[in-house]
């Protein structure tokens, strides 16, 4: 059997390593079109602000690794041009010598990812512009900031990327101001849990332009102002755009696979396209909820690896399925750990549900304990069923620990008053003797 892997990050690195595991003889390969493979991209933004003073430990493996551990041949700078899913055939370009060939599979996994949202803004292709994806862009914004000493970036979008980012700038001795068409950073948040971020932002000196859409790039040879709506006009050294990503989708599309209602390649639970024995997993697949069945598109980490072991596992026989997802997600901008599971307010109201809210504020450990803190917690219930739909959780520490408690107490379809009845960890140094999920559910029910 031949599995041919297109793409070689998160989702398509898992799935090949899990295929292998399962089945020593088939033949393995990974077609990927950019130099890097396996990295953590999550890790970049911490790179670049120094934190990770190691690249190579951002990308740990490359092709001998692969070859070495798995016997899987991995093919960088070769690019998938076309799928003929009739011949099982794929037509891939070298991207070095420009030679085009052909190869066949008996199982094809899509793992081709996303790739950030460019628009076509005047002064967008300046080479002081850079979006922040892969480790190549990552090099680029850390040799501009060696070569150039910037003194001031402007970060468009204010979602996670860009507040990781702002933080990191800001620990370089970069000044930040970060602009967003929306009226509020984090828009998968609910605005009254997204105005603490934003206040912090402001008190760690990030200057924030809410409500005005990035209009021109202006400059010469690179950028120096850039012109938001409403006349706002910012003087700069360097842009960072963060506005989002779009699921690199385009060689599907062609080949004939169906994408889903968000716009990413719709899967069943065992990574299976419309197409027999072509899989997609990953950015560039459509996620389900686990709260309501729904199509959801929450590109992350940690879904595109638990995809990529379910295709990997599927394609060669295995019994793996998929059980959606809760979109949880959670980051930290300078001390603040921002985190989200399930439904926000807005959503759940949008999506018809008749919703219970409740704002807490309580201490991450003892009061008297040192180095304790408030965390703000917004939970939604279902008003009917009682059952929790969601968490927001806003503070500097043990906000990882809290959403992951929420982020069990919804798969498995816990009520609001559950929540006082867990038997959770308590010490001083860790939590308080009510621990602030519990106080959660006490005022919910
Ligand atoms: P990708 O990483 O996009 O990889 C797809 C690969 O396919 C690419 O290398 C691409 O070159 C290749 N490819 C595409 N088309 C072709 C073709 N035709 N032929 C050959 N190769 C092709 N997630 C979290 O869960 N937590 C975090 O804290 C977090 N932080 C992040 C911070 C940053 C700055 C970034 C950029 C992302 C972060 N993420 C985080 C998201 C996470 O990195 C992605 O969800 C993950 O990389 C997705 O993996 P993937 O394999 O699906 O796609």
């Amino acid at each position: 059997m031949r599995i041919v892997v297109i793409g070689s990050v998160a989702a398509g690195t898992s799935a090949a390593a899990k295929a292998r595991r399962n089945d020593e003889s088939a033949e393995i390969v990974i077609y990927e079109k950019d130099r890097d493979i396996s990295y953590s991209g999550c890790g970049l933004p911490y790179y670049i602000g120094g934190v990770v003073k190691e690249r190579a430990k951002l990308t740990p493996r490359d092709e001998a690794f692969f070859k070495q551990r798995y016997n899987i041949d991995v093919f960088t700078g070769h690019s998938v041009a076309d799928i003929d899913t009739a011949s099982k055939t794929l037509s891939i370009v070298n991207m070095a010598t420009g030679e085009q060939f052909e190869d066949r599979y008996d199982k094809l996994l899509i793992a081709t990812g996303a790739h950030p949202i460019m628009p076509p803004i005047p002064g967008i292709d300046k080479p002081n512009v850079f979006p922040l994806r892969n480790v190549a862009h990552a090099d680029a914004i850390n040799e501009f900031i060696q070569q150039k000493q910037p003194r001031h970036a402007v970060i468009i979008g204010g979602g996670f990327i860009g507040l990781e980012m702002a933080e990191n700038l800001v620990h370089r001795g970069i000044a930040v101001d970060l602009a967003d068409m929306a009226p509020q950073v984090m828009t998968p948040l609910d605005p009254d849990m997204a105005i603490y971020v934003q206040q912090y932002l402001e008190r760690n000196g990030v200057k924030l332009y809410l409500g005005h859409a990035v209009e021109e790039l202006l400059g010469d040879e690179e950028v120096d102002t850039v012109r938001l709506a409403g006349g706002i006009e910012i003087e700069t050294d360097m842009v960072i755009m963060a506005i989002g990503i779009r699921p690199e989708v385009e060689l599907a599309k062609r080949a004939g696979i169906a994408l889903g209602p968000t716009g990413a390649i719709a899967v069943d639970t065992r990574m299976q396209t419309n197409v027999p024995d072509i899989y997609a997993a990953g950015d560039c697949a459509e996620a389900f909820s686990v709260i309501n069945g729904k199509p959801l598109y929450r590109p992350l980490g940690s879904t595109a690896n638990k995809m990529g072991r379910i295709a990997g596992d599927q394609m060669t026989g295995g019994d793996l399925e998929f059980r959606g997802i809760l979109g949880t997600g959670i980051f930290k901008t300078f001390d603040m750990a921002v985190a989200q599971t399930g439904l926000s307010e807005k959503e759940a109201k949008a999506q018809g549900y008749d919703v219970v809210v409740c704002h807490n504020i309580k201490y991450d450990h003892a009061d008297y304990y040192p180095d304790s803190a408030e965390m703000v917690i917004k939970a939604v219930a279902d008003k009917t069923t009682h059952k929790i739909l969601g968490a927001q959780i806003v503070g500097p520490r043990g906000v990882d620990k809290r959403i992951d408690v929420f982020v069990t107490a919804i798969t498995f379809g816990a009520k609001a008053e559950d929540l006082f009845h867990l038997d959770l960890a308590y010490a001083p140094p860790f939590s308080t003797a009510k621990d602030p999920v519990m106080y959660t559910g006490m005022i919910l029910e």
